[in-house]
């Protein structure tokens, strides 16, 4: 199936039932490493948005849930510029932190994200992504622990991600044709 956006062609990559039958998976395998533990997902704005949605209730153990939000692109390339637009409002001192991910591409963003979470002293700091472009990454990041699809370099849109701000409502993810 193609759609158009912004003037711009995609097709089809991933079905949100598909999507959901990994998140489930995810979701019981954070539910036995955090077992005894109460984490803070960091969700990070605006792509997550859907995916931390999805996950956090296929999740049975007590949670806290936190928002950071940062920007790098500019339609569909990376400028390599992180932004912060706005902080964490939570202290994560001693807290066992799970930052929630749409997609890591070339990991700038995600090295900006620890930093800044590491900075907090947490006890512990994990990574969770739905999309993962492993051709992208400039560097390899241990803290990556949970990955939805490791999926070719391509732009992609739907499920929280956005083709010039658009888009982010798609239930199933596109690649551009
Ligand atoms: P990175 O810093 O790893 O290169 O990029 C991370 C951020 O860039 C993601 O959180 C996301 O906002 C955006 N991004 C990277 N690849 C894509 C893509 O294929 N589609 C969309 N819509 N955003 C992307």
């Amino acid at each position: 199936m193609k759609i158009q956006i912004d003037e711009k062609d995609f097709g089809l990559m991933l079905e949100y039932e598909q999507i959901k039958k990994r998140i489930r998976l995810i979701g019981i395998q954070l539910t036995v490493d955090y077992e005894n533990k109460v984490p803070v997902f960091v969700g990070v704005l605006n792509g997550s948005f859907m995916f931390l949605a999805d996950l956090v209730k296929e999740v049975t153990i007590s949670a806290e849930i936190t928002f950071v939000k940062v920007s790098s692109y500019d339609g569909d390339k990376s400028t390599e510029k992180v932004k912060k637009e706005f902080d964490l409002s939570m202290n994560l001192k001693g807290r066992d932190v799970i930052i929630v991910e749409d997609i890591v591409d070339t990991g700038i963003t995600l090295r900006y994200l620890l930093d800044m979470i590491k900075k907090h002293n947490p006890t512990s700091v994990k990574v969770c992504t739905l999309l993962l472009k492993p051709k992208s990454l400039k560097e390899n990041f241990e803290e990556i622990a949970y990955v939805g699809f490791e999926i070719p370099d391509e732009f992609v849109v739907g499920y929280g991600l956005d083709y010039n701000g658009l888009g982010r409502n798609l239930q199933d993810i596109y690649r551009a044709v």
